[in-house]
């Protein structure tokens, strides 16, 4: 069919993205035959990269002008091919986005993608493909253990504009989790997990982290607006935040998760690591900037804020409300008129009450750690010995300051996260005195160590 036409049929059928999924397939599929791959080129690509039946094409078509291709189009090409089980290719993909400087931007982001092994054994629901990586069988199997409650739970919230289909894959690896959004298919890092049913909830509820991204995608093909290049900071600052408040529900732990990261943000916002303004027009070069600390337990102690300001249903609503307001153009002006203030006027007052309160008032006050040590004092760092009565992750449930009171960065030494008995690591500090701070949901304790 002519062009005109072509996209007219697309622009109605994505309106319904995931509900329309298989007849606008079938449009690109027809497309293809009667108008061939010539179609397709340049800047038209990506459509091929959202179906089953045109991944190959897909390939093909940027392999034939990959020197061309920009970096988002050569992540999209390397998780295709891991998605296709091509390791092959995937890790040549992987190799040219290593050398263009990928990794020094974002380290670990894309380790192990290239080389995930999937298991015989996978979690198949009616939506949700799970598979772990076959070399952690052990851990693999009892982390998807699970899904058939994960999925009913989104089905239930969701039901009819989920996915049709999507896949999660546990690999190998520690750090961010790269997802494809063409395909729904995300990679969640685990190396750092252990068999625990702490750790399984928490990583289920992930689930519903990433569905929330695949749905701000509905949404958005339904409004009259997307983010650009230069909201892309702002966009991530918000939907992280969201993402997060929203799996708390999952867990059942809605408000206790509040309190952590009000206290969470306490500690980010109050020793300046860098400009408030940097989480919403820098938030990548943050987020890998400060691995380990909590950035985005500090997005999701704002949209608490947002919440506590405008109420759960306004805020629940944000992403839904998208195509009622057809006569907003840009991503800007929808945060500013959804939200009645500048996005950069509510961050200073959500800063000024997190740095009042110290953090959150609700905060009940326990001994967490209940036993500490210094196991190792030398030039080069000191490592620290605790045990505690919840399970605790370096950086992000324990914070230790200076004499002067400045944050230091802090890192596990053992491989696990989450751990009720551990070491920390951390570079040396001057006085003898340091002051700790640990805290795990709503519960919270402060101390002077020495
Ligand atoms: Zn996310």
């Amino acid at each position: 069919m002519d062009e005109k036409k072509f996209w007219d049929r697309f622009n109605i059928l994505r309106k319904n993205l995931y509900g329309n999924h298989y007849e606008l397939e079938k449009l690109v599929t027809t497309q293809l035959e009667e108008e061939g791959i010539d179609f397709f080129k340049d800047s038209r690509m990506w459509l091929l990269a959202n179906f089953e039946s045109t991944l190959h094409i897909f390939c093909e078509l940027c392999e034939s002008s990959i020197k061309n291709l920009n970096q988002n189009m050569l992540v999209r090409l390397l998780l295709t091919y891991a998605h296709l089980n091509d390791l092959n290719n995937a890790k040549r993909i992987r190799k040219m986005l290593r050398e263009e400087g990928v990794d020094k931007e974002r380290p670990t982001w894309l380790d192990g993608v290239d080389d995930f092994q999937p298991s015989e054994n996978i979690f198949q629901g009616k939506i949700i493909t799970a598979k772990y990586d076959k070399r952690i069988e052990d851990l693999g199997q009892f982390l998807i253990k699970d899904f058939d409650k994960i999925e009913e739970f989104i089905i239930q919230e969701w039901g009819e504009i989920l996915p049709k289909k999507m896949y999660f894959n546990f690999i190998d690896g520690v750090g961010p989790s790269p997802f494809n959004n063409a395909l729904c298919d995300a990679y969640f890092k685990v190396s750092h997990f252990y068999k625990s049913k702490f750790i399984r909830d928490y990583l289920s509820s992930g689930v519903v982290h990433e569905t929330i991204h695949y749905l701000e995608n509905y949404y958005l093909n339904k409004g009259a607006f997307r983010p650009t290049q230069n909201e892309v900071s702002s966009y991530k600052f918000i939907d992280e935040g969201y993402a997060e408040w929203k799996r708390t529900e999952y867990l059942k732990k809605h408000s206790e998760y509040k309190v952590y990261t009000d206290n969470c943000a306490y500690h980010i916002l109050g020793s300046n690591l860098f400009e408030l303004t940097d989480l919403k027009d820098k938030w990548f070069k943050v987020m890998f900037d400060f691995l380990n600390f909590p950035i985005y337990e500090t997005a999701t102690s704002f949209t608490y804020f947002l919440e506590d300001k405008f109420g759960y249903k306004h805020v629940n609503r944000f992403w839904d409300a998208i195509p009622d307001y057809k006569n907003v153009k840009t991503w800007t002006d929808y945060l500013k008129i959804y939200f009645k203030t500048d996005l950069e006027d509510l961050m200073l007052e959500w800063k000024e009450k997190i740095l009042k309160n110290k953090g959150n008032q609700e905060s009940i006050t326990e001994k967490i750690i209940t036993y500490l040590k210094v196991e190792k004092r030398d030039e080069k760092g000191i490592i620290l010995y605790y045990r505690s009565k919840y399970p605790l992750w370096a950086g992000h449930n324990i914070f230790i300051y200076d004499d002067k009171m400045k944050l230091q960065s802090i890192d596990k030494v053992e491989k696990y996260r989450f751990l009720k008995e551990g070491r920390l690591k951390m570079n040396p500090v001057k006085s003898d005195k340091i002051t700790i701070f640990a805290h795990f949901f709503q519960y919270s304790q402060q101390f002077l160590f020495s």
